[in-house]
């Protein structure tokens, strides 16, 4: 690789590659199956468990896709990225297995386990006031001091292609899908599943689900430019409190998505009982996204083919325990 393309958009044609780049290195994780679900919804639900994918979220895909590609030199400098804390583990876990140098910018607050994480896997974390600092100012900053190359969360072709890896693999698996819900944040999930779907099935709705006071991506699509919102800090869906989509991601959304639904912090907490009582797995809040919307976002998925991604299962134990007990 020449310059570093990331800014040029990314195709299915990408989404193929990154899966061969994946092979053998990420999980390909189970579809699981819940009669109960396929009961509530009138559907037939496929789940993509990407809770229990390596990191615990999807977002080692697009992280190892991306780190995979750089160029010696770029290895040798490093990375740096900015997060809440999937994509920030993430690149430290992919970082760790290239053998590159990683630090992650993350919020002070950010969950302990994801910090924690971030540190374990070998990267150096540099936290910021997510109220009064910008996280991408701090980033630019230190990118340029040291030389290491930002590899955003979502505004990076080589980051979407490898988050539409869990979309194709679904697909491959469960033919002839004819709905298919992602939590979105940035947008990079939803933009790599819409590249990866699309191709394959034209007439798969895809859609997005955002948290209720995080709705910017479905404010952008209803008035087709990218909205940017305030800090929402009071969602329990830390890993989509992103303020704004990326553009890279906007612009296939534009083309793609069905539309964009939204979750309440209740129908987070509900979808989250229903992984542990009746699916027994653990799902993060952010991770519950896509399932709540299937549930509540008023999407007809009567009679469907229903493919849902649970995005990530990274969440604090004792935050967790409340989640279940509330
Ligand atoms: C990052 C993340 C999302 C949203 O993905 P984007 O690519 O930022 O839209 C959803 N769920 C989980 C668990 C995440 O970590």
């Amino acid at each position: 690789m020449n310059a570093w393309p990331h800014l040029i958009a990314p195709t299915n044609h990408d989404v193929v590659e990154a899966a061969q780049r994946l092979k053998g290195i990420a999980h390909r994780t189970p579809v699981l199956r819940s009669n109960t679900a396929d009961e509530i919804l009138g559907a037939q639900v496929f789940f993509k468990c990407e809770n229990l994918q390596r990191s615990g979220s999807f977002k080692f895909r697009g992280a190892y896709n991306a780190l995979a590609q750089l160029s010696p030199e770029q290895q040798e400098r490093g990375v740096l990225t900015f997060s809440a804390g999937n994509h920030a583990q993430a690149i430290a876990l992919a970082a760790r297995l290239l053998d590159i140098p990683a630090l992650v910018v993350m919020p002070h607050d950010a969950p302990t386990t994801k910090m924690a994480a971030a540190r374990a896997y070998g990267a150096q974390v540099v936290t910021y006031d997510p109220l009064n600092e910008d996280r991408e100012a701090i980033s630019r900053k230190l990118s340029q001091e040291r030389g290491m190359l930002l590899v955003p969360p979502s505004d990076n072709a080589a980051v979407i292609a490898g988050q539409g890896t869990a979309a194709l693999e679904l697909i491959e698996e469960v033919p002839r899908l004819d709905v298919l819900f992602a939590g979105v944040g940035g947008g990079g999930l939803l933009a790599g599943s819409l590249l990866a779907t699309k191709a394959a099935l034209p007439l798969c709705r895809v859609y997005g689900v955002e948290p209720e006071v995080a709705n910017d991506g479905q404010q952008s699509l209803a008035c087709g430019e990218i909205v940017q919102i305030p800090w929402p800090r009071s969602t329990i869906a830390d890993g989509a409190r992103a303020t704004a989509l990326a553009p890279l991601a906007f612009d296939i959304l534009q083309q793609g998505a069905e539309g964009i639904v939204t979750a309440s912090d209740a129908q987070l907490m509900e979808a989250m009982r229903f992984f542990a009582e009746r699916m027994k797995i653990v799902v993060e809040p952010t991770g519950a996204l896509a399932l709540a919307g299937a549930l509540h976002g008023g999407c007809d998925v009567h009679g469907a083919r229903v493919g849902i991604v649970i995005s990530g299962g990274n969440v604090d134990l004792p935050r967790y325990a409340r989640f279940l007990s509330d």
